[in-house]
């Protein structure tokens, strides 16, 4: 397996929109169905399926359009925004009957809301606390979900993480969950595919209009001097690491490139930040920005399904706690948003969800970790407007 550094290139393959794993090569090995066989590791088709696994068959695609050999699913599949009006990741709906939230009728020690890759995780690391973990999403994974395609996993959001570090904390959390058994180092220009038409490397140059290749070829070279040069690194010690903090990270890239960024370009960065960052490359800082996007050149590991198949082997861990703590089962509640959460007098949290029934229920709980959104713990935190009016104001959703 190779590590962070050993893999250090210049494919500048991070912005895969729409990209094909099934093209790359696997490993260097040239084979187009690079997951087949992967370490032994059980496939997805073997295990039964649950229904709210975050890596899951939803339903089978008789007709799947084919692009270049490969099927494609013929309808959308992710989030139905319903024109932008109904969010369904951000909702929140603490409308409960009078205005009071219902008695608790259970005590546990940890509540996490949000079954998310934050919150799966820090249930995994709090699973001696045998944690409730609760997800207004019928599938767990947030944005880590995936789809099961003619037996091909695919994911339908976060596709791959940074090949971690030797002996770091990352990596005995990976080995834990039996990543590198299945694995596959993405050192290879990623495939993009753009109105049906498969580009293999669209950083050299396909698919760009050819008087924007120099602000690409730009771009690609500072990308590069900052991973091998000037990478900032955690927790920031050196004073150029902090003069670089006092200039977002747009101003420092349209600096540093010195000519105009293409929009495609520009749209692309600015994608990368919000799903990374939950914010836009004007309002972080170049260090934070490439601290984390320079770090992409040390190597990407990718799985099947992408970083679902992360999800879903949280999901399997934390499913063994209803044996070992049958009282509180499910551990994991799909389906059951946490609308309202308050600290008693005596220090025990109040939280109280909505089950997919419609009625509301509320337990007690020594520790809650939120691991929704911001823009959600704004509006589930009990007063949070009253008590930190500035919390509040600072934790909205840009849109
Ligand atoms: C399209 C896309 C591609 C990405 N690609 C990559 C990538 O390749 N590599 C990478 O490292 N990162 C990538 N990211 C970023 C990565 O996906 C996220 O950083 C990560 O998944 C965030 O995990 P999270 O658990 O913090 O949040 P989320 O995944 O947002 O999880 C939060 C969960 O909370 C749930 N929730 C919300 N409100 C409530 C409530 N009231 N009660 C209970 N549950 C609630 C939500 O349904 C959700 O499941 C990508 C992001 C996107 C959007």
């Amino acid at each position: 397996m190779h590590t962070r550094r050993q893999v250090l290139r210049g494919g500048l393959g991070l912005f895969t929109l729409g990209s094909i794993g099934g093209l790359a090569k696997a490993g260097g090995g040239g084979q187009r169905c690079p997951f087949q066989g992967a370490g032994g590791a059980p496939r997805l088709q073997d295990a039964p399926l649950k229904s709210s696994r975050p890596l899951a068959a939803t339903s089978f695609d008789p007709e799947p359009r084919i692009i270049e050999g490969f099927p494609v699913r013929s309808w959308f599949e992710g989030d139905d925004y319903n024109n932008g009006l109904d969010f369904p990741f951000h909702t929140s709906q603490n409308d409960f009957p009078g205005g009071e939230p219902p008695e608790p009728t259970e005590t546990v020690d940890v509540v996490v809301a949000g079954g998310g890759l934050s919150g799966m995780t820090a249930a995994h690391l709090l699973r001696q606390y045998n944690p409730v973990v609760f997800e207004v999403n019928p599938r767990f994974g947030g944005n880590a979900r995936g789809g099961v395609l003619h037996g091909a996993e695919y994911t339908l959001g976060s596709a791959y993480v940074i090949a971690p570090d030797p002996g770091s904390f990352l990596d005995s959390l990976y080995q834990d969950l039996g990543l590198p058994d299945v694995a596959r180092v993405d050192d290879q220009p990623a495939p993009v595919e753009i109105n049906g038409k498969i580009n293999p490397d669209i950083w050299a140059g396909m698919g760009v209009p050819p008087e924007d290749i120099p602000a690409y070829e730009a771009y690609r070279q500072l990308v590069i001097r900052m991973a091998e040069d000037t990478y900032p690194d955690v927790p920031f010690a050196n004073q150029w690491e902090r003069d670089l903090d006092l200039l977002s990270f747009k101003q420092h890239i349209e600096q540093e490139v010195g000519l105009p960024i293409p929009v495609p370009l520009q749209a692309a960065i600015q994608a990368y930040c919000y799903s990374s960052f939950v914010a836009g490359w004007e309002e972080i800082s170049a260090t934070s920005g490439w601290n984390f996007l320079a770090a992409e050149e040390f190597g990407r590991w990718v799985f099947p399904g992408g970083n679902a198949w992360i999800a879903d082997a949280l999901w399997r861990k934390l499913r063994t706690l209803d044996q070992t703590d049958p009282d509180h089962a499910p551990h994991l509640r799909g389906g059951c948003p946490v609308v309202d959460v308050r600290v008693r007098p005596d220090g025990m949290v109040h939280v109280t969800w909505k089950n997919p029934d419609g009625e509301f229920r509320a337990l007690l709980a020594r520790r809650v970790i939120l691991a929704c959104p911001k823009h959600i713990c704004r509006q589930i935190i009990h007063q949070l407007r009253e008590r930190d009016e500035e919390k509040y104001e600072t934790t909205y959703l840009q849109t």
